[in-house]
């Protein structure tokens, strides 16, 4: 059987906390199989969709579709072909990850012992926790914990697999073997990333959003987005003392501060002043650009709202 990938489609989604909060206003995004950033601040909304998505939680307003299936109304289906790694991923500390990831397929329903031997152990081989199946996951580093999620997250080969936050408190030779794997599955599902992490979605993902205070500000592919910025961001070398009066005179994208010296991007169509030099952009100023509304674009602006599955 050849396995197809499928699309996932939210139209319209809104969300209010009972203590008032609205958490989601409206969200309409067309998430493509393959590797899909969601990228925004603390507070965006970023957890509450995932939940969302992974059936957690329903949305006052709207409509979620996984391929034909309706994600609010159909919850068992899609849990069948969904992958979740949340933020915050609890294991049993005294039980090894054979055994644990052994009774996890038995939950998913992979009841025959073989069939289960051979799924197990595909999926410690691709986490690259083979060699470690014997030791306890009380003893794990964050990474191998993060990994160990993502073999539990892929039992059943799900269609969707959502992570949330993932690469946070992992050093970077983890974080790199982490997105490896994020990869190497988005190749065959829909995978969702949520971060605020700009250089995880930079480095991996095909397409992407950005999310703030519950509202999508920009939607596309990272590539794109950059290239919207080419010629627009200017950046000027200073003195540490500069960099207040520069952030009042300009729309100030990003500072940063070099052994005592200063050095800002500034958003403009021409050169803002003297000792600007017009830089490669990147999606660091692509991030703060629109969290700033420094520039409206447009053309990214909600393109999903006339699909109908
Ligand atoms: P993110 O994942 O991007 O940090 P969240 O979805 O966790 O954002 O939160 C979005 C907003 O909703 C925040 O203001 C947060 O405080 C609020 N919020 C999240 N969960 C709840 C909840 N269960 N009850 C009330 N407010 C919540």
């Amino acid at each position: 059987m050849v396995h197809h990938p499928i699309g996932l489609v939210i139209r319209n989604v809104s969300k209010k906390y009972a203590n008032g909060v609205q958490a989601l206003q409206n969200i309409s995004l067309n998430i493509p199989p393959g590797m899909y950033g969601l990228l925004g601040p603390n507070g965006a909304g970023k957890s509450t969709l995932m939940r969302t998505l992974a059936t957690l939680q329903e949305p006052d307003e709207g409509q979620i579709f996984l391929g034909d299936i309706d994600v609010v109304k159909q919850k068992d289906p899609v849990r069948r072909t969904l992958g979740y790694l949340p933020q915050e991923f609890g294991v049993y500390p005294r039980s090894t990850a054979e055994e644990l990831l052994d009774y996890f397929a038995i939950l998913k329903g992979i009841t025959n012992r073989a069939e289960r031997k051979e799924v197990t152990a595909a999926l410690l081989l691709q986490t690259n926790l083979w060699d470690k199946r014997k030791q306890r996951l009380g003893g794990f580093s964050g990474g191998m914990r993060q990994r160990f999620g993502v073999a539990v997250a892929l039992l059943g080969n799900p269609g969707l697999l959502i992570v949330d936050e993932p690469t946070a408190g992992l050093d970077p030779g983890e974080r790199l073997r982490f997105l490896n794997l994020l990869s190497e599955v988005g190749e065959t599902s829909v995978v969702i990333l949520s971060t605020h992490i700009v250089a995880d979605v930079a480095e991996i993902c095909s397409n992407m959003a950005i999310i703030s205070k519950g509202e999508i500000l920009l939607e596309g592919k990272p590539a794109d987005a950059v290239n919207m910025l080419q010629g627009r961001i200017w950046q000027k070398l200073t003195d540490k003392d500069s960099l207040p009066v520069l952030e009042q005179e300009y729309p100030v994208v990003s500072s940063r501060l070099l052994g005592g010296k200063g050095k800002v991007n500034v958003y403009s169509l021409s050169r803002p002043g003297s000792g600007f030099e017009v830089v490669q952009p990147d999606l660091e100023d692509v991030y703060f650009s629109t969290l700033k509304g420094f520039y409206d674009m447009d053309i990214y602006h909600q393109k999903t709202k006339q699909i109908v599955p």
